[in-house]
């Protein structure tokens, strides 16, 4: 018989984070950089953990100047790579090299590492990360590839965690369904709660010594606060790092406005570009959407950075790290006033 969790699961909308008595005296005081030594990989990463998604229109070599972290989509070709890293050598390790399953995603992810050798972390991404077949790639990946730090995903349950972990990936994507323009939990009935599922995966992780990427579901700097109070190790953007200079996506001027083409890596925009269609068989899980032009992304990383600061301040935790440990969460029913939801 089907089986019902009637445990209480939620998004970060269901939440915010209650203020406690700080010593510090100024946001300038917080510390947001971070280091950490990756389980299996040898290298160690110090910096700010917030990291441009995957998707060809976020994860651009452009946005790699200018975010803090940037996980490179899979299109860009080997030349494209070696002409970048010929010209930025110092932006390489900030990046993470993409790849799907498929073998041929697999050969020139392996090209690329090995005609870049300062690329050092991997992003693995599917969909769903519940196949054997992802489990089997992951662990070949991790034979192929000793000393990169392998992040792979999504996932959103503990089990599957650890699974990965043992088999070799050092970061656990987390997140099925919160994405902006994601419309898994529409088309599919399947997913879960993205504050939960990240809290939950956060706790295995932890335990094995993994660390985890919160992907996808913040649309305000509050909800990438929320994720790493919530035990989150790096918070990966599409959507609030979409519309910008640095971002992909056709540029559309309509009566004297700009627009950017934000579109989910499962739509029917992204599968007509890159797979020559919708298969039969499949339905897209992605949207396409218009984003009015923001300008350059530095200004929208120094808001969403201020925003975490100021959170720190509220909440006493002097760095980052801290956070987790002065969070707590309340249950609301309103986090926002509509009143003037337009205005910035
Ligand atoms: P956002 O920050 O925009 O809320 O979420 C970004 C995340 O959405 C990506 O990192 C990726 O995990 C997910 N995503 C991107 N494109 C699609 C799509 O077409 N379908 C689904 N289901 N998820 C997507």
């Amino acid at each position: 018989m089907p089986h019902i969790d009637n445990d209480m699961k939620l998004n970060f909308k269901d939440v915010l984070s209650r203020p406690n008595c700080s010593t510090l005296k100024s946001r300038s005081e917080v510390n947001l950089t971070r280091s950490f030594s990756f389980r299996n990989a040898k290298q160690m990463y110090t910096g700010i953990l917030i990291i441009a998604a995957n998707m060809d229109t976020v994860g651009t070599f452009e946005m790699a100047k200018f975010s803090l972290f940037t996980a490179v989509h899979k299109h860009y070709s080997l030349h494209q790579w070696q002409e970048f890293a010929g010209q930025n050598p110092d932006y390489l390790e900030y990046l993470a090299a993409s790849s799907g399953t498929g073998s041929s995603d697999f050969e020139q992810l392996e090209q690329i590492l090995e005609a870049i050798p300062q690329v050092k972390y991997i992003c693995l991404d599917v969909a769903n990360g519940y196949s054997e077949h992802f489990v089997e790639f992951v662990k070949n990946v991790r034979k192929r590839f000793p000393q990169h730090t392998i992040m792979a995903g999504n996932v959103v349950t503990r089990e599957m965690v650890e699974e990965l972990i043992l088999s070799g990936a050092n970061i656990i994507k987390v997140g099925i369904g919160p994405g902006s323009v994601c419309t898994t939990w529409k088309k599919t009935g399947v997913g879960y709660p993205h504050l939960s599922a990240m809290m939950e995966c956060a706790d295995a992780a932890h335990g094995l010594k993994g660390h985890i990427i919160s992907d996808g579901g913040c649309s305000c700097p509050g909800d990438v606060a929320k994720a790493f109070g919530g035990g989150a190790d790096l918070v990966m953007l599409g959507g609030m790092l979409a519309g910008h200079s640095e971002s992909g996506g056709e540029l559309i001027e309509r009566e004297g406005k700009k627009y950017k083409l934000f579109y989910g890596m499962s739509s029917e925009m992204a599968m007509k570009k890159y797979a020559g269609g919708e298969a039969e068989y499949r339905t897209s899980e992605g949207k396409t959407v218009e984003v009015p032009f923001k300008g350059d992304v530095e200004h929208t990383i120094r808001d969403i950075l201020g925003g975490i600061r100021s959170t720190c301040t509220s909440v006493g935790a002097a760095k980052l790290k801290k956070l987790s440990q002065r969070t707590t969460f309340i249950r609301v029913t309103q986090q926002v006033n509509p009143i003037f939801s337009d205005a910035r």
